[in-house]
């Protein structure tokens, strides 16, 4: 791994090299098969991970349970000052970490800094929060009673992450937990395990040097089935799961039949709508942005372009031009926009909706293809492509998650876009670009948008720590991160206390003895 000093980032890491043996972090509970991370930037293995065993996960839940009864006694604002300590460790490893991520993920450089980036910001809203996990005070309606609710710890939280941000879902769950009084016990994508690694080790230091146990933070290794063994455990109140719509299905089951709780972050169709109001440059920079960021794999990409068919010609020319000028390669390397895809499945999956879309109907207006040559000797890299479709298309009604967009017409008012946009299974992240109050207002309001992100004269990726964060229908429902997002990690309990000698019953129900 010599590539763009990752050696030395691996280093800084505790990450082990191919050379040194099965890398474990800090985390030494895993003894199970071996998984192996290959980059998809140059098709090197970088290292081997050790997977966790059925009994190697009752330690981790032993552990995770044990440190649980001493978190969960510190006050909160004392663990609003470990989460401080941990962003600052993040700030120090900043730049290791964010090349790992590329590294590992081919996502940019650049993108790769802005995930750890998202790390420390959601440690600085943690360290607030940590003063702020309020409940209500209510007036009881019994002569001196006095009634309020609070918000206590829930436990171990189960974290499953998905590999397109192999680092800063875990963070916006970690954080936001460890403040509340909860310990974690994350199971990263097994397309990612050493962005786990690394993130453990330095959360590891932190707690050492606190003198606190490790078990605040655990991980496992794995694929789906280490994951079963939390989304099966009674013993694990709130699994928080990010991935597919077909994960979050089985997961949502899995964890219902025990009637835990589940927080689901999954696949999203977005879509930007380019009304004849638009600004055409700002469209074409968030929409090129939105759809091969990350080679089209956030998901929060920009999917489908619905544009008013006033001005549907002139956005067509302007992106295709703007395509012309997309650098695809090492991510490492900061002049190149577009990195590879995650592995060789991704790159089928791509192929299948190319072909797909030309069999319904649509038109390739930029073709895709798979790179050969040097520099693509992984076989992950693919051109982002553009396809002319129609909004009923099965390909276009499915997240394809690679770099590819499909451009839709509208006509008429706005509300015919709104409802092309709304008519998906999915409703995470939406977009209007427009410069007229009255569309933006109705893409808005209560008959606009029914996405959980919705966006005005913004593209529909990226998004900051201070709001909520998810989506509703197929995208599942759950929110995390900024607002008031932490109170899924709490439980709430309602107390009333009686001051008197005297033992009045609500609604003035008499019983007397
Ligand atoms: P994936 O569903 O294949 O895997 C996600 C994680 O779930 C992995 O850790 C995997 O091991 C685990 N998993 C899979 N099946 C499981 C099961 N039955 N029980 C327990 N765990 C299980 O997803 P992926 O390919 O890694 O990620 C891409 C998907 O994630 C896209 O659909 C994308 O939109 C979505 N995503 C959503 C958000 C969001 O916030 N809404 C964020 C990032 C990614």
């Amino acid at each position: 791994a010599t590539n763009f000093g990752m050696q030395n980032a691996l280093n800084i890491l505790g990450v082990k090299d191919i050379n040194d043996g099965t890398s474990t972090g800090s985390n030494n509970f895993s003894n199970g098969d071996v998984l192996e991370s290959y980059s998809p930037v140059d098709g090197q293995l970088i290292a081997k991970v050790a997977t966790t065993t059925v009994e190697d996960f009752e330690k981790v839940m032993d552990a995770a349970t044990k440190a649980f009864k001493i978190w969960r006694l510190m006050p909160a604002p004392q663990r609003g000052e470990i989460v401080r300590q941990f962003g600052d460790k993040l700030r120090e490893k900043k730049q290791a970490l964010g090349k790992l991520v590329s590294y590992e993920m081919g996502k940019s450089y650049q993108e790769g800094l802005g995930e750890v980036q998202e790390m420390i910001d959601i440690c600085d809203f943690a360290v607030g929060l940590s003063r702020q996990l309020h409940g209500l005070t209510m007036h009881s309606e019994r002569p001196g009673h006095r009634m309020y609710e609070q918000y206590h710890p829930l436990g171990v939280v189960g974290i499953i992450s998905a590999f397109n941000f192999p680092v800063a879902v875990w963070s916006w769950n970690t954080a936001l937990a460890w403040v509340c009084g909860d310990v974690c016990v994350w199971k990263p994508s097994e397309k990612a395990p050493l962005c786990g690694i690394a993130c453990q080790n330095i959360a590891a230091e932190v707690f050492k040097a606190n003198n606190l146990p490790e078990g605040i933070s655990c991980l496992i290794n794995g694929d789906y089935q280490v994951g079963e063994l939390m989304t099966k455990d009674k013993r694990i109140p709130l699994i928080s799961a990010t991935g597919s719509t077909r994960m979050g299905k089985i997961v949502a089951q899995e964890v219902a039949k025990r009637l835990g709780r589940s927080l689901l972050e999954l696949g999203g169709n977005n879509a930007i709508i380019v009304t004849p109001d638009a600004d055409i440059k700002m469209t074409v920079i968030g929409a090129v942005f939105g759809a091969v960021g990350t080679a089209g794999q956030r998901c929060t990409s920009t999917r489908r372009l619905i544009i008013h068919e006033s001005i549907y010609d002139k956005v067509k020319t302007a992106l295709t031009d703007a395509y012309k000028q997309l650098r695809i390669g090492n991510p490492l390397d900061e002049k190149n926009h577009v990195g590879p895809l995650i592995d060789t499945d991704a790159v089928k999956m791509y192929q299948n909706a190319l072909a797909k879309v030309v069999e319904e109907g649509g038109k390739l207006i930029v073709e895709g293809g798979v790179l050969q040559g040097e520099g693509y000797e992984s076989g992950c890299y693919v051109k982002p492509a553009i396809a002319e479709a129609k909004p009923e298309f099965k390909i276009v009604q499915h997240e394809t998650f690679a770099p590819v967009l499909y451009l839709l017409k509208y006509t008429g008012e706005v509300e015919n876009a709104i409802e092309i946009q709304n008519n998906v299974a999915q409703g995470l992240s939406s977009a209007i670009m427009t410069n007229n109050l009255r569309e933006a207002e109705r893409f808005l309001s209560v008959a606009g948008s029914d996405c959980g992100i919705a966006n005005v004269n913004i593209g529909t990726s990226g998004a900051e720590i201070g709001g909520a964060f998810g989506g509703e229908k197929e995208t599942g429902g759950g929110r995390e991160s900024g607002s008031d997002a932490w109170k899924v990690y709490m439980r709430r309990q309602t107390n009333t206390i009686n001051y008197t000698t005297s033992l009045p019953l609500a609604q003035g129900i008499k019983f007397d003895l």
